[in-house]
Order: structure tokens, then C-alpha cells, then sequence
């Protein structure tokens, strides 16, 4: 009866996807990666956070994004392989987003060969954003596109390959870690936090592994043998490269004191787990150092608030980015944001 079933369910393309579809959704409701993840932040740092850290961070999470519906746009079909485009319709804050699947028969199944988003950057159309694929702006080239009218993120080719590779970052395994908790000045609780971020590594890459190989069970029962073969040598490697990098992870603190208050900027070494730096603000509460406040490194300035465009250099030409303030928009110039 269950084999019966499974040959139904993969008889044409549109069923293989409405199967695939349905577990993938079963999967990341039951999984819950972002919740899971959140949790581990907050258990990492709440025990050196003041009360009203803790709580700004329960209140900012959100649930997993999940698929409520998906219509078919596009269908065509050709011999043994067929392609499917289709509009996703994703609960609340992320909309619509359109994907693109190509088909392959295996026996009397129809398996999944490739997946595709649609460019976020272009929304699908391949034109460049700047010019609007006009080429020109100003009268003069676009500068973005150089002319070529095309989307520099998507290269013109609207989609973009969806791969198990590609999401997946180094995994680190080392469990011994006994983070410090000494909280009696603002360098001690810099340097707990800093070993927070640490602990944190471990746990996330814990779960994320977790998450990988259920995925990959996933993707062996819905994709060609394929691309089951090349996720699974991606998650091995991911595995190998991720122990090599938590051994390198030990983040560096630097520490500003005035009265009560302190400042301290916490960098992760260059290296695959990511070397982004944080800016903690402390508070000295009945005689411990607490974090007050959690800032990330601004992706677009690195931390230095000066457009990432015109360097702050723009001098007679216009930077439509900065319109010559010199300043890093997406932060307003703080180089750090919440
Ligand atoms: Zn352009
Ligand atoms: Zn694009
Ligand atoms: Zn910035
Ligand atoms: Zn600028």
C-alpha cells in the first residue's frame, strides 16, 4: 500500500513536487533551525546580560518563515526531463518568491535534478536594478551594470542555483569548552562574552549539523542520486573544515571604560566561521559588569561608517549612495547595528 503510494505521488513531475513539497514544509516546521538557534544565543550570553538585554532579545524572535501555498506558473515537459516554475507564497514578513525545479525521470519516478530561486536582487526579471536595464543613467554608462544592462547579481540569468553546498558553512565539533564567567570588571565580562561567542560556535554548528543531515535525508528521497552524492560529500567536507576552524577561534577584546559604563569591541579571528566583530555596551549593575547591549558590524562598511562607494571620496561626482555625505547609509554612519 505505502510502496503504491510513493509510485502515485511521483508519477508526473507536478506530483513528485507536491510530495516533495509537503515533507520539506513537515521537515522545517518540526526542525524549527531558527528558534533552535536563537535559544542557543541566549543561553550562551543571558547569564552575563543586564535584564533589559534579556528581554529586548526574547522579544526579537521570530518564528521560521514557512511555505502556505505554491502555484504551478509554468510547466513544460520534454521527453524524460521536465521543468516547473512556480510562485511561493511564504507567511509574513517575506511574501511571494518564485522558484524554478527541473525534473528527471528515474524509472517510473520523477525526481527533482535542480532547484532555483528566483534573484531576489532583480526579482526574477534579469535587468539591472540601478538603470532599470536602460544601460545609462545620467546620460553617461550605468555604473552599475557598466552599460551592460544586466543584473550584476544574477548575471542576467534571473535564477540562481539553489545548492545543499552552497548554504552550508564549516561545522565545528569541539564540545570541551568551559566558557569564563567572571563578571567583576568590564575586561572580565568582555572576555566571557567573547568565550560566549565561542560557545555559541560549537552549539550553532552542533545544531546545524543536525539540521544538514536530516536535510540530506530529504534530499535523498525527493532529487536524483546526484545531487544526493554531491550534498553529502559538501556536509562531509563541511564537518572536516569546521574542526580545523574552531581551533583557530578565539576572539579578541578590546575595552573602554568611563565610570559605570564601558564599551568593548569583540573580533573573531579572519577565518571560515566568519571574523565579524561585535560592540558590547557594559553597565556596572550591584557590583557586576553586565552587557546592556549587543551590536553586529555593519556588512556594507565593516565597522568603519564610511560608504562603502565613494570611500568617502566622491569629490565632484555624485555618489548616488552617500549623495557625497561620505557616510555609510545602511548604518547611518555607526559602522554597527542592532
Ligand atoms: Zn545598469
Ligand atoms: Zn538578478
Ligand atoms: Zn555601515
Ligand atoms: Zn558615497
Amino acid at each position: 500500500m505505502i510502496l503504491l503510494l510513493m509510485m502515485v505521488l511521483g508519477q508526473d513531475p507536478e506530483q513528485a513536487l507536491a510530495s516533495y513539497a509537503e515533507a520539506r514544509e513537515k521537515f522545517v516546521q518540526e526542525a524549527d533551525l531558527a528558534a533552535e538557534l536563537q535559544r542557543i544565543v541566549a543561553e550562551a550570553e543571558d547569564a552575563i546580560s543586564t535584564e533589559g538585554l534579556r528581554r529586548r532579545r526574547r522579544e526579537k524572535r521570530h518564528a521560521q518563515a514557512s511555505v502556505v501555498s505554491y502555484r504551478v506558473l509554468e510547466s513544460r515537459r520534454d521527453g524524460d526531463t521536465a521543468t516547473l516554475v512556480v510562485e511561493e507564497q511564504l507567511k509574513a514578513p517575506d511574501g511571494a518568491r518564485r522558484k524554478k525545479l527541473a525534473f528527471a525521470k528515474a524509472g517510473n519516478r520523477w525526481l527533482i535534478a535542480r532547484e532555483f530561486d528566483g534573484c531576489p536582487a532583480c526579482q526574477a526579471k534579469g535587468t539591472c536594478t540601478w538603470c532599470d536595464g536602460r544601460g545609462e543613467a545620467n546620460r553617461k554608462p550605468c555604473p552599475r551594470c557598466k552599460g551592460k544592462k544586466r543584473c550584476d547579481t544574477c548575471d542576467g540569468a534571473q535564477w540562481i542555483e539553489r545548492s545543499f553546498a552552497h548554504g552550508i558553512t564549516p561545522l565545528a565539533a569541539r564540545r570541551d569548552f568551559a566558557p569564563r564567567t567572571d563578571t567583576s570588571s568590564a575586561r572580565a565580562t568582555a572576555e566571557a562574552f567573547a568565550d560566549a561567542l565561542t560557545a555559541e560556535q560549537i552549539r550553532l554548528s552542533a545544531a546545524m549539523r543536525r539540521f544538514f543531515e536530516s536535510s540530506l535525508a530529504l534530499l535523498k528521497a525527493h532529487f536524483t542520486e546526484d545531487v544526493a552524492r554531491e550534498a553529502q560529500e559538501a556536509l562531509r567536507k563541511a564537518v572536516e573544515d569546521g574542526a580545523k576552524a574552531l581551533q583557530a577561534y578565539v576572539p579578541s577584546v578590546d575595552v573602554k571604560t568611563d565610570g559605570d559604563r564601558a564599551t568593548a569591541i569583540v573580533s573573531a579571528p579572519p577565518g571560515p566561521l566568519g571574523n565579524e566583530r561585535r560592540q558590547i555596551a557594559l553597565r556596572k549593575t550591584d557590583g557586576r559588569w553586565l552587557v546592556d547591549e549587543v551590536k553586529r558590524e555593519c556588512g556594507w562598511c565593516r565597522g568603519r561608517g564610511v560608504c562603502a562607494a565613494c570611500q568617502g571620496k566622491a569629490g565632484k561626482l555624485t555618489c548616488l549612495y552617500c549623495n557625497n555625505s561620505g557616510r555609510c547609509e545602511p548604518c547611518e554612519g555607526a559602522g554597527f547595528t542592532d
